[in-house]
């Protein structure tokens, strides 16, 4: 058997790995196909989508949004989307204005707090365009401000803690109409670690093609419970690590070994509502450029 993982983040969010890094793990870890699912971004997937050609690993593109359903917070992942779709991309370059913003509310409150950490120390350790509390947290543990992340987080940025703010959400409808629009197939992530359970037969009703069953922070019986949701309601099956590097300890890549049959499965699906929604051309097996880059 083969497998896959379709939940992973690299430098380009809050990963600490390179795309090639990653891809290296993946290959360390025998996967067969991998999907990188960066936050509002869709920015490393042509460096990884490179990598993984050279190592005969396959390449999903993906990206994690925030969205919110009933005032909680869920994350949906977008496989296949379309990395030129201008509104996709448009909307994602909004995400990321707001996460930059937040940078500078959640080192702001931090100086008020008398953390005198600077906004630039933390842009310029993410170096990239959508960061987020990890690297703030990072930032911290840098200048000497706290010891560790866990401390960072359970001192200042956990929901409800003095330098935590709210991140702006899009509602899980829009979220899900947004990746249908960019082609791509919709998948609740981490049920597990969401209170939306009741918010999934209407979801499934504004279209969500799936359910992240396996996931690391899944116990056993939490993974049992949704794939009988999955297929209650003939959602998809995936599961991924959420593999951040090294930035939570030890790397995560690995220890969620997806069978490859799940990713037949989503890529069936994806085929299928491409042909229906005529994004194929006659005698072309390349729906929309999810499945050219890099040229
Ligand atoms: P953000 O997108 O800025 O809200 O940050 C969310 C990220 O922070 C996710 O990758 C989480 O895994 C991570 N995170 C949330 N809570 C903690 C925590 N207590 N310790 C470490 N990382 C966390
Ligand atoms: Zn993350
Ligand atoms: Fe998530
Ligand atoms: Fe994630």
């Amino acid at each position: 058997m083969t497998f896959a993982d379709l939940h992973l983040h690299t430098c380009f969010s809050d990963g600490t790995y390179t795309p090639e890094e990653l891809t290296a793990q993946a290959r360390r870890v025998d996967l067969r196909a991998v999907a990188l699912t960066d936050h509002d971004t869709l920015e490393g997937c042509p460096r990884m989508a490179a990598a993984c050609r050279a190592a005969g690993i396959e390449f999903i593109v993906a990206t994690e949004l925030t969205a919110e359903a009933d005032g909680h917070e869920l994350h949906l992942l977008g496989y296949y989307v379309d990395p030129e779709n201008p509104r996709l991309l448009a909307e994602l370059g909004k995400f990321q204005d707001v996460r930059q913003r937040r940078i500078h509310e959640m080192v702001g409150r931090l100086n008020q707090l008398s953390v005198p950490l600077q906004a630039d120390a933390v842009f310029a350790l993410a170096n990239c365009r959508s960061p987020g509390r990890p690297h703030v947290a990072r930032a911290l543990v840098k200048a000497g401000f706290c010891g560790t992340l866990d401390e960072a987080f359970e001192r200042f940025l956990k929901k409800g803690k003095p330098a935590w703010v709210p991140k702006f959400k899009m509602s899980a409808r829009d979220a899900i109409a947004l990746i249908h629009h960019a082609g791509g197939l919709a998948v609740m992530a981490h049920p597990g670690l969401n209170r939306t359970d009741d918010c999934i037969p209407q979801l499934v009703e504004a279209g969500l093609d799936g359910l992240e069953c396996f996931h690391t922070k899944h116990s056993t019986m939490a993974t049992e419970f949704y794939l009988q949701i999955a297929e209650q309601h003939r959602l998809l099956i995936t599961g991924g690590s959420d593999c951040h590097g090294l930035s939570k300890g030890k790397p995560l890549i690995g220890t969620i070994k997806l069978p490859y049959d799940y990713v037949e499965r989503l890529k069936e699906r994806f085929l299928q509502r491409a042909a229906d929604n005529g994004f194929l051309l006659a005698g072309d097996s390349t729906p929309h450029s999810a499945f050219r880059i890099p040229r």
